[in-house]
């Protein structure tokens, strides 16, 4: 190591030394060196000055803060649900440092104007860093030509509607416009791709779903085929990058995966409550985990798995929609769908990990839980300075104690609803510490928070540091 090496090594503010950090070349032991809400560099030998501050992170691992590229913090307009207070504290108590928000709140964020005004509204009150999707207007789908990447870099299109998801792409003219418009703005779709007129079809022909089950029958898997499959081609006629969000059956993953060995920019998430829930919880839970799109068979529960193991989805997302308990037990009819899990996303990802792959080395479980919460979202939003344990990447750490065992109760939960469709189950795996650019945000030793001066992620930013 050369002397200028040494002196930077040697400006460490804080020094995080474990016997497994997750970095891009795979799991090691040494110290991370931080400064100035930066990554220095993954060492053997501990070169900061005495002064720095110092986190023993023991056995944990040691991963990149997470990225959930899908939630609801529901500002403006619905924090009786969930506001960016609470919404942030649940999401660095599961080990969560970065968030892209959806912009299905009232009024929606259809505007760069809207993005502006929420973006005003959350700093000052988050304790991640933050992006947002900006929605794509039904009568304005041609705006996505000229979005500035500098307010969003995605735009969120809903092909079904539901009680929180008013403004949705019906005609096929408003689709292939918002497609050839994002392919020449540059931008990447994401999309809830689900069709709606052959829900519409369903319900004439049955009539009003009288419990849950039947809601469920509903929205059946079809409505996600069809509309996938029109995305793709879609896609194919105007080379759009697209992102499925929330795939919840296997012709639809099978159809995306197609997709991508032809060479085609369509790429899919998977959310936790997927893969965490089948239809037999549901029967169980009833409203709790009803959910958009529906939550599915054990044979589809299996395949999203096989997804997972093989490196297929590009994020897994939490689709942390949170209600209020009133709202979930208004009836068959009333009651919304969607649930937290932006707190439980890794968790319960890391538990379902260990229980269907219980020979697999954990450091190969961590390392693919690091490539689908971190560096996967990352690259797809790109999200520069993120997702990666290396020097010069911003300092955001989530520290993950594998073996912990305890049974999650509300109590535990940290989002404005106060409820979770995890309540009184086992998980394997509790995030300890969560660390963003370079300070601690959330300790589970003495259940405190950090500071709520999280940042917007533009590129300007980018261009002009911390
Ligand atoms: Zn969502």
């Amino acid at each position: 190591m050369d002397e200028l090496t040494n002196d930077i090594f040697r400006s460490a503010e804080l020094v995080v030394s474990g016997d497994k950090l997750v970095t891009p070349q795979g799991v090691r032991s040494g110290h991370l060196l931080i400064a100035a809400g930066r990554v220095l560099g993954v060492c053997d030998t501990d070169l900061a000055l005495p002064s720095a501050e110092r986190i023993n992170a023991g056995d944990a691992y040691v991963l990149p803060g997470l990225i959930d590229s899908h939630v609801h913090f529901r500002t403006p307009g619905l924090t009786h649900k969930e506001d960016w207070e609470h919404g942030s504290r649940a999401a660095v108590a599961g080990g969560v440092t970065t968030v892209l928000d959806m912009p299905n709140t009232v009024p929606p964020t259809l505007t760069e104007q809207a993005v502006r005004e929420k973006a005003a509204l959350v700093a000052g009150r988050s304790l991640v860093d933050y992006g947002f999707h900006i929605g794509v207007d039904p009568e304005h789908p041609g705006l996505l030509a000229s979005l500035d990447p500098a307010i969003a870099r995605s735009a969120k299109i809903f092909m079904a509607g539901h009680h929180t998801a008013p403004t949705v792409l019906r005609e096929p003219g408003q689709l292939e416009a918002a497609f050839a418009a994002a392919a020449e703005g540059g931008v990447q779709l994401v999309l809830h791709a689900e069709d709606d007129s052959l829900f519409a079809l369903l319900d004439g022909w049955w009539g009003e779903p009288g419990s849950y089950a039947e809601y469920e029958a509903r929205r059946p898997r079809s409505g996600g085929i069809a509309a996938v499959a029109k995305v793709i081609e879609l896609v194919r006629r105007h080379g759009t990058r697209a992102h499925i969000l929330h795939l919840s059956s296997r012709e639809e993953a099978d159809l995306v995966c197609a997709a991508q060995a032809a060479g085609l920019p369509v790429s899919f998430e998977v959310t936790g409550h997927h893969l965490s829930f089948t239809d037999e919880d549901t029967r169980r839970l009833g409203a709790r985990t009803r959910l958009s799109p529906a939550i599915r068979s054990r044979g589809d529960q299996s395949r999203l798995w096989e997804a997972v193991e093989a490196g297929q989805p590009a994020t897994v997302g939490s689709d942390h929609a949170p209600h209020t308990v009133e709202e979930k037990t208004r009836g068959v009819q009333q009651s919304p769908p969607g649930l937290p899990g932006v707190q439980e996303l890794a968790v319960a990802v890391w538990t379902g990990m260990r229980e269907r792959l219980p020979e697999e080395h954990p450091d190969r479980s961590a390392e693919r839980l690091a490539r689908l919460l971190t560096s996967g979202p990352a690259e797809l939003f790109g999200l520069t300075g993120k997702g990666r344990i290396e020097a010069g990447a911003d300092a955001d750490l989530a520290f993950l104690a594998p073996d912990d065992t305890w049974m999650l109760s509300a109590g535990d939960v940290r989002s404005k609803c106060g409820w979770s469709a995890y309540e009184g189950w086992t998980m394997t795996g509790r995030v300890v510490r969560t660390v963003r650019a370079g300070r601690v945000v959330w300790d589970a030793g003495s259940e405190s928070f950090g500071e709520p001066d999280g940042r917007w992620l533009t590129p300007a930013d980018k261009q002009g540091g911390h």
